[in-house]
């Protein structure tokens, strides 16, 4: 891992803290993290540098350039992120900065095709948070996450694509034969095409105390905050591949792992469940669930889990648990808008549209094309569409394919 070149000083009980913690994880930009509550060196600094005020999140940087309670626009800018495009009409805008979204912009560039990315986290999307990908075709020694998404940012800018980072599409529309998207920092684009390259998210568990914890004591991503628990005990909720992979993942750190799985087996690959049920530092406890995360200013002290078949209840004090039981589709922004989804709320397109009583608007005359939504020249590509398979490979297929799909429409319109 590089050296930090950025300094953080805050406290485990600070939301700002945590919100600037995690536009820096999202980034994978390295830091050093001081909690000035344990740290009485970072306490002074912090106190020195605000005229005896103890503010925070305080953040250094290797210029020696200081930013107190920054902003995520002030932070985004202070790292030299793009946020704003040069110009406010292309002919297509890509959503999603993914493996799906990234191929569809490198191969669109490439035909000559005007492309803006919008991404709201860093480039790579899911693909670039995991540690190493084995099974990504020509990577014969596999690749570590994190290259192969700045491999694929590259190659779409050297064919030309305009990419922005940090900055979120809340709105997505149509009208007049142009589609538009609104960005949270009230900004509008319009695009002759629209791809939705959103992909998805890890799921919460939704039990008492979760929210309160995120980001200090409970977490969805080992690469990003596995190495925060180095020589300690943690606990990892779930039962299917992701769990068991991660548990062992996270053995690269910490010095055990419990893993509560709800059900009476671990699901998955035979590999990967024989791993981790045989692995000395794996503790596995089945048909177990989180009844409730409980601590004190901000930060996880304990965890009471309970035994689905007897109902007793047992108080564990992990320094951390990593949840890891499914995703669900990055779809929220198209809420209000006739882009139709399946009940998992995942995007529809193609012939999946026409199983529907009412054909949408816009197809009387033809059909969607295969990755077309239900807004003709709005697509959608990688693990956000229904039936999409959620790996890397099918990702930047499907964003491959529904940018050459994407150049018909043009043609014919
Ligand atoms: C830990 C982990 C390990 C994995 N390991 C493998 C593996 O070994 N092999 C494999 O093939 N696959 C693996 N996968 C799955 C693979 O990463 C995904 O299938 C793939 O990344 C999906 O690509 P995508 O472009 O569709 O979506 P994503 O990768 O999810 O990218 C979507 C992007 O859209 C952005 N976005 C969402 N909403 C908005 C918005 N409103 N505005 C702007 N941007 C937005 C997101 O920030 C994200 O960057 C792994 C996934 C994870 C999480």
């Amino acid at each position: 891992m590089d050296q930090p070149g950025i300094t953080l000083y805050g406290a485990h009980w600070c939301p700002d803290c945590r919100r600037s913690k995690q536009f820096l994880g999202e980034h994978q930009i390295p830091y050093r993290w001081v909690d000035i509550e344990q740290d009485p060196a970072g306490e002074k600094y912090v106190l020195q540098k605000n005229g005896g005020k103890r503010i925070i999140p305080t953040l250094e940087f290797p210029d020696g350039s200081i930013l107190v309670e920054p902003t995520t626009a002030e932070l985004a800018a202070k790292l030299g992120l793009k946020t704003k495009a040069r110009r406010s009409h292309y002919d297509l805008l890509v959503v999603g900065g993914g493996p799906a979204g990234l191929t569809a912009a490198l191969y669109a560039a490439r035909e000559g095709i005007d492309t803006l990315v919008i991404e709201r986290a860093a480039m790579g999307g899911q693909a670039a948070t995991t540690e190493h990908l084995d099974n990504v075709p020509g990577f014969d020694e596999g690749i570590e996450g994190s290259l192969f998404g700045e491999r694929l940012k590259h190659q779409a800018e050297r064919f030309g694509a305009e990419l922005l980072q940090a900055q979120e599409v809340v709105r997505v529309s149509s009208h007049d034969n142009y589609t538009y998207v609104d960005t949270a920092d009230g900004g509008r684009y319009s695009g002759c095409a629209l791809l939705l390259a959103t992909g998805s998210r890890y799921q919460r568990l939704g039990a008492p105390g979760e929210e309160s914890f995120v980001g200090s004591g409970i977490h969805y991503c080992a690469t990003c905050d596995g190495p925060f628990y180095k020589g300690l005990p943690v606990a990892v909720v779930g039962g299917g591949n992701s769990a068991a992979e991660e548990s062992l993942f996270l053995l690269n750190y910490v010095e055990r792992v419990t893993l509560l799985v709800r059900g009476e087996e671990l699901k998955g690959s035979q590999v990967i469940r024989e791993k981790a049920s045989n692995h000395p530092q794996i503790d596995l406890r089945f048909r177990t669930e989180v009844a409730e995360f409980r601590g004190e200013r901000g930060k996880l002290t304990g965890v009471t889990i309970r035994n689905r078949q007897t109902g007793a209840t047992e108080e564990i004090h992990p320094a951390a648990v990593f949840v890891f039981i499914g995703q669900s589709p990055n779809t929220a922004i198209l809420k209000d808008s006739a882009v139709r989804l399946d009940r998992w709320g995942y995007i529809l397109t193609g012939h999946d549209l026409l199983h529907a009583q009412d054909r949408p608007a816009g197809y009387e005359n033809r059909e969607p094309s295969l990755l077309e939504t239900s807004i003709p020249g709005i697509f959608a590509a990688g693990d956000a569409r229904a039936g999409s398979t959620k790996q890397v490979a099918s990702a930047s297929g499907e964003g491959a394919t529904a940018a050459l799909l994407i150049r018909e429409f043009l043609k014919n319109t």
